[in-house]
């Protein structure tokens, strides 16, 4: 057989300068051959055929292959289940040793379980490393040694242990002279996986200087251009969360406390698998939710009569993005307002954002629920209008989404505030009780 090689496979760190993973690889002891799978358990799941997400994933393993093919190796692109893929591979090359980054969410890590004792019994090495966050689930406790349960307490954790912390790049491409020397190898076009080109505009992958250091004044503006919207770069590691820190020390500490925010969620994730699909707080399960179909469609449609949560839900099924405050304020709507359970809200919002993340997701939406961690009381009901006084005055947002508002074309609310208000409050009363 030909010469032993390693594997580095890809998953959600698709970048090739500072990767930890990736990196170690190349300083390893074979030639390494970079591998993504496009995952059929993953896009047999996806209905919406234009999906944005794997457009973007699908333009990036591009610009990377064109940037390994100038080193003289290649990516091998395997449209199939993980399994399959690395059946395939085994077959095809004599593999010493397979890299990767760790993946927390459920799905992930299981994949991994298998995908390690598949290779483990063909005598085949499977190495992990941290990648995509700082401090992992298990790094930041309580002095007992429990993981944390609010916010703040882990944040301070953290910032202590990050004073420690080395963020020196990992700088692979000085090893680059360690990759698999290859053809060019082919790369499946999107219609041969099913999917097409999306017409979303995918935001640049570019560090905004300027709105990040003005961050802590601007991000609760959504007309204001105030936020990074690096979120879909570090969802699939096109950033590395290193850099990331490393600018947000630099410009804004507000900035710094988002990416925290997303470790923390990432934490309770891998801590408390049960969220996937159970309020973190066990008692928040016997709310007896609405979930009325009809008025579940006229908010997913934007066509609520409340001007800022159409707003929020028409920016999201147009361009795959929604600003933080609004995703606020119509995950309360939902849940509150409509009763409605936050799960499918938090589907909903699976299945459209660019950005989306499941740990971010589920704690942004049990948060709104109230049945999360650092849950806002149950009676602080979010109320759009005055919602809209502070932070869209000028109805500047509204008005680019929602261009009939103010004529008779708009619809009536379809429900009455103060109505819904007491609805939820009485029911999630008796429910907690
Ligand atoms: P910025 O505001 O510039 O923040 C920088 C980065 O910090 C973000 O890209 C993200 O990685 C992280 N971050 C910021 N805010 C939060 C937060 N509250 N919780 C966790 N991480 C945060 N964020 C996601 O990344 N994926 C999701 O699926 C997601 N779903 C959400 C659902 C609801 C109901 C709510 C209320 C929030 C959700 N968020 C989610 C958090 C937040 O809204 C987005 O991260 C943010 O709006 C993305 O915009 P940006 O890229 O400009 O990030």
């Amino acid at each position: 057989m030909s010469k032993k090689i390693s594997i580095f496979w890809f998953r959600r760190d698709l970048r090739l300068e500072d990767n930890a993973g990736f990196y170690y690889a190349l300083s390893g002891d074979h030639p390494v051959l970079p591998v993504f799978i496009f995952d059929k358990h993953i896009l047999d799941d996806l209905e919406d055929k234009t999906d944005a997400r794997v457009t973007f994933i699908h333009r990036v393993i591009n610009q990377m292959k064109t940037e390994l093919e100038q080193n003289g190796s290649s990516i091998k692109v395997i449209y199939d289940t993980p399994e399959n893929a690395f059946n395939q591979l085994l077959d095809d090359y004599d593999i010493a040793e397979v890299f990767t980054n760790r993946d927390y969410e459920p799905y992930a890590t299981e994949r991994d379980e298998k995908i390690h004792s598949f290779l483990k019994s063909k005598n085949v090495r499977f190495n992990d490393f941290k990648d995509q966050v700082i401090f992992e689930k298990a790094e930041i406790t309580t002095n007992a040694g429990e993981p944390y349960k609010v916010f703040t307490p882990y944040k301070n954790a953290w910032m202590e242990k990050f004073k420690s912390m080395n963020l020196d790049q990992y700088q692979c491409s000085k090893h680059f002279s360690n990759l698999a020397k290859t053809e060019a190898l082919e790369l499946p076009t999107l219609q041969e996986m099913g999917f097409e080109e999306t017409t979303v505009e995918i935001p640049p992958l570019k560090f905004k200087e300027k709105v990040i250091s003005r961050y802590d004044e601007l991000r609760n503006f959504p007309a204001q251009d105030g936020t990074s919207r690096l979120g879909v770069h570090l969802r699939f590691g096109t950033v590395s969360v290193r850099e990331a820190v490393k600018r947000a020390l630099k410009l804004n500490d507000a900035w710094l406390n988002e990416l925290i925010w997303r470790e923390f969620y990432m934490m309770i994730l891998a801590n408390f698998p049960h969220v996937v699909d159970k309020a973190f707080k066990s008692k928040y399960d016997n709310i007896p939710w609405r979930n009325n179909k009809a008025d579940f469609e006229k908010w997913c449609a934007g066509k609520t009569g409340y001007p800022i949560v159409d707003a929020g839900m028409r920016e999201l099924n147009t361009t795959g993005y929604m600003h933080n405050r609004v995703r606020m304020i119509v995950a309360s709507f939902l849940t509150k307002h409509l009763l409605i359970d936050w799960r499918w809200g938090e589907a909903y919002f699976a299945k459209k954002l660019l950005d989306f993340e499941l740990s971010s997701n589920n704690g942004g939406w049990q948060w709104a629920a109230g049945s999360g961690t650092d849950a806002q009381p149950y009676f602080r009901i979010f109320n759009p209008y005055s919602q809209t006084d502070k932070f869209d005055k000028d109805n500047t947002y509204i008005k680019k989404w929602v261009p009939e508002y103010g004529t008779n074309q708009y619809p009536e609310p379809m429900v009455d505030h103060k109505d819904a208000r007491q609805r939820a409050l009485d029911t999630f009363k008796e429910a907690l009780a």
